[in-house]
């Protein structure tokens, strides 16, 4: 009996899933789908308070997953994307008043340029001193529509002001729109990044690529006790992986690790969700199929464990 107990214990232990949230603008209410009101910002961190999740820093996550170390259950990891100041003039204080550590990704240009809605160097200055500073871009492209060229032009460029004015090169990358293709992130990898986030539903696991975090976007009426029961679902994604000119999707291939479920599931923005037989762990289904939305997610799920992928058009990717 104790074997049993104790092998349970480790299972969790080892499987155990940390969560990412993502939050844009705070208390402003001309942006329903990307703000959180400052009501919905306190209920969210009362919520952790009381049912015992440790607000972590990224980086604290980052070095448990390098180090192979167990990730604990109760983890949680808050980043801010876009440098509002709407973040500065009403979401910061109940960061202090809660100490909870963030990480926050800035969109350079907005703050060079002073562009209305975005924080001055001097305020990102002193947002530093109670939270992580990292980089989202020189300009906010859809980096997918971007030649390789002018993709290094934006990060160049972006760095380097970033570095001149907040004396600090960035440890995290993540991605403007969520919006990535295999040779965007190998691009982004190129600039030794520690780790790089998307924007994906989901959760972090020890297995969890550092190059690839999922996070979820607590905005607008999101459901966060929801958000905290999902677990990362160990898959590889053989196809698809970006959107070619033709907006065709022909074929679904995913295999996963670890898993013996015989039934799966497959959601797909705009075509809904179906039930598939899974071969040995393996997704695996023709799907022909046109994506006509701009960005459209392919969500795979056993259980409550999911792996989602944001399709987007990378005319510029040489496989098709
Ligand atoms: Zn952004």
């Amino acid at each position: 009996m104790k074997s049993f107990w104790l092998s349970l214990l480790l299972c969790t232990w080892i499987w155990a899933d940390a969560h990412i949230f993502v939050y844009h603008r705070f208390g402003d209410s001309r942006y329903p789908s990307t703000n959180t009101t400052l009501e919905a910002l306190r209920q969210d961190f009362t919520y952790f308070k009381e049912h015992h999740y440790t607000v972590v820093p990224l980086s604290k996550l980052v070095q448990a997953l390098k180090a192979k170390e167990p990730i604990p259950d109760n983890w949680v990891v808050l980043t801010i994307d876009d440098n509002y100041k709407s973040f500065f003039q009403n979401g910061l204080a109940l960061f202090k008043e809660f100490g909870y550590p963030f990480s926050m990704f800035v969109y350079v240009e907005a703050t060079e340029q002073k562009y209305g809605d975005f924080m001055s160097w001097d305020e990102l200055k002193e947002t530093s001193k109670y939270g992580e500073l990292e980089f989202h871009s020189m300009r906010h492209p859809h980096m997918t529509a971007l030649s390789d060229e002018a993709l290094k032009q934006d990060f160049d460029e972006g760095l380097a002001l970033f570095e001149k004015h907040l004396n600090q090169k960035p440890h995290f990358f993540s991605y403007p729109f969520g919006e990535f293709s295999p040779r965007v992130k190998a691009i982004a990898q190129s600039y030794g990044f520690e780790a790089i986030l998307n924007q994906n539903m989901g959760a972090v696991a020890s297995f969890s690529d550092v190059y690839d975090l999922d996070r979820s976007a607590l905005v607008g009426k999101s459901d966060l006790p929801n958000f905290l029961k999902y677990k990362a679902l160990n898959a590889t994604w053989n196809e698809p992986l970006f959107l070619g000119k033709d907006s065709k999707v022909s074929h679904l291939h995913v295999n996963t690790t670890g898993i013996e479920a015989k039934k799966g599931g497959i959601y797909i923005s705009g075509h809904g969700y179906r039930e598939i037989t899974l071969n040995e762990g393996t997704f695996e289904t023709d799907l022909n199929t046109v994506l006509t939305q701009e960005r459209s997610r392919i969500l795979v799920s056993i259980g409550n464990k999911i792996s989602t992928k944001l399709l987007v058009k990378d005319i510029y990717s040489k496989q098709h």
